[in-house]
């Protein structure tokens, strides 16, 4: 045991985040309070679900709560708790560094623009650092329970890049943090301040946050009372709590705090369910994505209590991976409180609880399009931060798939915007189209302007334009909606002779083309060799010479692209060259008769087309000469 006072330095990150802090919250001061309240309730939580094993935690005081002081003449405010409380190593380990993963990436985030950042900041969770807000001095006095009272250990820091830390004799376990305020936070030495903030952020923490009463007035000649002590929060659990007795605002208040979030939510729901498993789901949906949702180790967002108890933190046995977003709590009366993670994995109460969950949230997003109108953007703030989830959720939830199908938005060629359902495209289907027809290209505008189009565009079929990583792998997983199967339209050949006006005329032109294109169709295979896996004849072109399909069963470029860009080692996939006899280009290279001039047009051909698709060329500088050489 070292009695000594040590000083540290702050990890770099920690640094980093209290300047940050600082210059962005600014104006947002009070949520110190919120912060070092929500801890408290955190550590209450913690003692309790301890103390189910080991009683003796207690030490004889089961009261838990939180007690709130402030003393204008030191100009000081203490937050008190009788909760878990900390050893030293995990002081040294809870407050002075950073151990979230994703840290580096959330700074990497970071914009200079004070709202945005104040966002993610908000997040990130600025947790107990927000208290150099208000004060140039903090002092942590804490001791874990169950440990003898010379096990206590002081924390003391002035937020300026090192902290003290010292072996102290505490009689009671918990957390005593005083924050000595900086000169412009005297108003947080109000009583009435006090409360309000309280009320504002903590009425729905479980546990009473007690404060000193205000003096009682004095009659003349009357010794003076002493104030009484009150507990100025409603102090039960928000979720068990009727919904008529709650309002909008005490939804919203406990959101930010158990999602960490500045702003309100974007849609929550509130249930309690009876059946075989008797739970209660409070679930909200973030108005933004969390900072990591899209990094290995995202945090999942709800917490599990039984009986009111916390439990344990979110993880995949509560709601599958592909709603990490979702933030909230379950709370069930269906299993033991000492319930141990393999329990948790296996119990049939809790996969009923998820299974329950997930269809609820899928309702929620269900309603939320539903509603959806020119004023209502609801649905599209949801689909814009969580779209790629909810793809995810095709190729995850096997058993929900139909009713995300339905939830999920597309750009078309009718549609720029994100806002196409594949309902929308069924209805707008022309006659005797049996299939949905969809691109996947780079980008939206190498998916717009690919020459796959052109013949659809003739015939006035929509075409579904996809342009994000995920959906290579959500069209190998979504491959039929409502009896019409997916179809990519640069795979495998296309018929869309039953499809337009003149099907029948275009059917007898296509075969004749057919036929009188052999001689060039034989010249481009000799040249292009290996490059290729065919090359034949296309009804997919109006104004373009050539472009590439792959076969129906082999991955397409753009899939070949992303993994081996994302370092797989694959082999590359022949493409089928498909030709536009019509074009000038074509007719040109059917008369060509030198070898050489033959090949170098059959290069230019395919590099061509290999760029429409929004690839590079394999030979670039290759490609520029060849073209030069014809342009001089
Ligand atoms: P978070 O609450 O998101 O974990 P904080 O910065 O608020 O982040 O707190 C960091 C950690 O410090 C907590 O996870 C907890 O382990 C510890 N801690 C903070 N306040 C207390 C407290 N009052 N009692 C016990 N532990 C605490
Ligand atoms: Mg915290």
């Amino acid at each position: 045991m070292t009695a000594s006072k040590e000083t540290h330095v702050f990890q770099t990150e920690v640094k980093q985040l209290l300047d940050l802090m600082i210059h962005s919250l600014y104006s947002n001061k009070e949520i110190f309070l919120r912060e070092l309240i929500s801890n408290a309730s955190d550590a209450a939580d913690k003692l309790r679900f301890e103390a189910t094993k080991d009683d003796a935690l207690y030490e004889g005081d089961s009261d838990l709560h939180v007690y709130i002081e402030a003393d204008k003449d030191a100009r000081t405010i203490t937050i008190r708790d009788n909760g878990i409380g900390m050893n030293r190593d995990e002081v040294i380990a809870n407050i002075g560094t950073i151990a979230r993963s994703g840290t580096k990436e959330f700074f990497g985030q970071l914009s200079g623009d004070q709202e945005q950042d104040a966002h993610l900041i908000g997040q990130f969770g600025v947790g107990f650092y927000s208290a150099f807000l208000v004060a140039d001095k903090v002092v942590v006095t804490t001791r874990r329970a169950g440990l003898e009272h010379a096990h206590g250990v002081r924390w003391e820091s002035a937020g300026d890049g090192e902290y003290n830390i010292e072996t102290v004799e505490k009689e009671t376990r918990g957390t005593e943090i005083v924050l000595h305020l900086r000169d412009n936070a005297d108003e947080f030495l109000e009583h009435f301040r006090l409360t309000s903030i309280i009320h504002k952020y903590a009425d729905h923490i479980p546990f009473p946050i007690r404060m000193l009463g205000t003096p009682k007035p004095v009659e003349e000649g009357e010794e003076e009372k002493p104030a009484d002590i009150e507990t100025v929060n409603q102090a039960s659990a928000l979720w068990t709590r009727p919904k008529s007795e709650l309002s909008d605002e005490d939804y919203n208040n406990f959101y930010k705090h158990i999602g960490h979030d500045f702003e309100d939510p974007l849609a929550r729901l509130h249930q309690k369910l009876e059946g075989k498993y008797e739970y209660t789901l409070l679930l909200y949906l973030p108005k933004r994505a969390p900072f990591d949702l899209w990094q290995a180790e995202a945090k999942h967002g709800v917490k599990l209590y039984v009986r009111r108890v916390f439990i344990s933190e979110a993880t995949e046995d509560l709601l599958p991976r592909y709603l990490r977003f979702v933030r909230g709590i379950m709370d069930t009366n269906d299993l033991p409180l000492n319930v141990s993670r393999e329990i948790l994995q296996q119990s049939s109460a809790m996969s009923a609880m998820k299974k329950g969950a997930t269809k609820r949230i899928l309702g929620m997003f269900e309603d939320m399009a539903k509603q959806a109108s020119d004023e209502n953007t609801d649905y599209a703030v949801a689909w814009k931060e969580f779209g790629n989830c909810l793809k995810e959720g095709i190729i995850e939830d096997n058993a929900n798939r139909d009713r995300i199908a339905k939830l999920l938005r597309f750009s078309s060629t009718q549609s720029d915007e994100q806002t196409v359902s594949l309902e929308s495209y069924v209805e707008r289907m022309v006659e005797n189209q049996d299939t949905i027809y969809y691109i996947t290209a780079d980008t939206l505008a190498a998916a717009k302007h690919s020459p796959h189009l052109e013949v659809f565009r003739k015939k006035g079929i929509e075409v579904l334009l996809l342009s994000d990583r995920i959906d290579e792998w959500l069209t190998s997983h979504l491959t039929e909606f409502d009896g019409k199967k997916l179809q990519s339209i640069a795979k495998g050949e296309l018929d869309l002779s039953k499809l337009g006006d003149n099907a029948e005329e275009d059917k007898k032109e296509h075969d004749e083309a057919v036929k009188s294109a052999e001689p060039v169709v034989e010249k481009l295979k000799a040249a292009l060799g290996e490059k290729v896996k065919d090359v034949r004849v296309t009804d997919r072109l109006t104004e373009s010479p050539a472009c590439l399909v792959s076969d129906q069963f082999d991955m397409t470029g753009n899939m070949e692209r992303i993994l081996k860009q994302a370092g797989q080692d694959i082999p590359s996939v022949q493409p089928i060259l498909e030709i536009n006899p019509e074009h000038a280009l074509i007719q040109r290279l059917a008369a060509l008769e030198s070898e050489s001039d033959v090949a170098d047009y059959a290069d230019i051909l395919f590099d061509q087309a290999m760029l429409a698709e929004g690839a590079l060329p394999e030979d670039p500088a290759g490609f520029v000469r060849k073209i030069n050489a014809l342009l001089i």
